[in-house]
């Protein structure tokens, strides 16, 4: 593990944080090239054409079991499938099962009305707008100009008509239009942690405890201002990929102290082994006992690490107090 380039205490934070029996894993995903993820993009293209496509330009791929068209490749394929005629109609989509988990742990219908609140360059919304079959609404935020001008491209190329773009702070929205939204998906930015690559030394140059706390409090914010965005009965999901406690459970956890009773999270039933509940410790710091209904993806040669978790609010209150969360049955806060 010495011989890794990653600052050292990185690693040791990593080493606590995932099981002793799958941190080799973890870091030959770390190391090595990862199978590259993607996914047939249905506003756009049907799946029988798009298979047919990949044979005849030779591509190889896999289907994933768990996603419905969404596929891997190995890890040469990637600049094909990136010059490919199918990628520059919309007709796939290059994206990281993880990422794909995220959207389907929200799991949001056709009709409804959805809010993405940190949301380019859209990868995430698009595959929204799938879900909900183009019926609905979705209002994508981004605070950074030249990332919402990338977003509007990839979702026009995408065919996402329902979506509306707002540059504008995710931290001010949930005042502006408090218990509106039936789903709210907050892919917070983070340290990102889990992409983390020996082979890209800028992708951790810049790590350091003191940018888990900035990002840790930027979190904050956003997470709060996502439940007060959420209508009575409607969903949060709230994701990183950072492996951090500081990033995930520690923010979740300020989210249950604001909110109290308010808000309950739930289960993520996903069919892969590469889980690990939420932590409800991490070293002199105890979390509430319902975090363990969150979890962290553990990273493979084919997922990205990241940290899902999913809180219904099931009361008005809209939480600026502190309350003391009680434990009363589980995965109730
Ligand atoms: N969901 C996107 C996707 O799947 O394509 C990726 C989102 S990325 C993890 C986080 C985004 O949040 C970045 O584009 C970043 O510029 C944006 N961001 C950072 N601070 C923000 C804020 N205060 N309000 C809204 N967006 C913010």
């Amino acid at each position: 593990m010495n011989e890794l380039p990653f600052p050292p205490i990185f690693l040791q934070r990593l080493a606590a944080i995932v099981p002793v029996e799958r941190l080799p894993g973890v870091l030959r995903s770390l190391v090595e090239p990862k199978r590259v993820g993607f996914r047939i993009n249905l506003l756009r293209a049907e799946w029988q054409a798009v298979e047919q496509a990949l044979r005849r330009e030779d591509i190889p791929f896999e289907p994933v079991a768990w996603i419905p068209h969404a596929y891997t490749a190995p890890p040469e394929a990637r600049s094909r499938l990136a010059r490919s005629p199918l990628f520059a109609s919309g007709g796939i989509c290059l994206q990281n099962l993880s990422s794909m988990a995220a959207v389907l742990a929200l799991d949001p219908k056709p009709g409804e009305e959805v809010l993405d609140l940190a949301a380019a360059p859209g990868g995430k919304t698009l595959l929204l707008a799938q879900q909900m079959e183009n019926r609905g609404r979705i209002a994508a935020v981004e605070v950074i100009r030249q990332r919402l001008y990338k977003m509007q491209a990839v979702l026009k190329t995408g065919g996402a008509a329902i979506v509306q773009a707002y540059l504008a702070d995710g931290r001010a929205i949930g005042r502006k239009t408090p218990e509106r939204f039936d789903r709210v998906l907050l892919d917070a930015p983070c340290s990102g942690e889990s992409r983390f690559h020996a082979d890209a030394p800028d992708s951790f140059a810049r790590w350091s405890q003191r940018k888990l706390a900035e990002c840790s409090r930027k979190q904050v914010g956003l997470l709060r201002s996502a439940l007060d965005a959420a209508k009575v009965g409607g969903i949060v999901l709230y994701c990183t990929c950072s492996f951090a406690s500081e990033e995930n459970e520690a923010v979740v956890q300020s989210a249950l102290d604001t909110f109290g009773e308010a808000v309950e999270l739930e289960p993520i039933p996903l069919p892969i082994e590469n889980l690990q509940p939420g932590l409800t410790r991490w070293g002199p710091r105890e979390f509430h006992p319902a975090l363990a209904a969150a979890v962290r993806i553990l990273p493979t040669d084919e997922m990205d690490g990241f940290f899902l978790c999913r809180i219904r609010k099931i009361s008005g209150v809209r939480g600026r107090r502190p309350s003391r969360c009680r434990d009363r049955r589980p995965g109730r806060v």
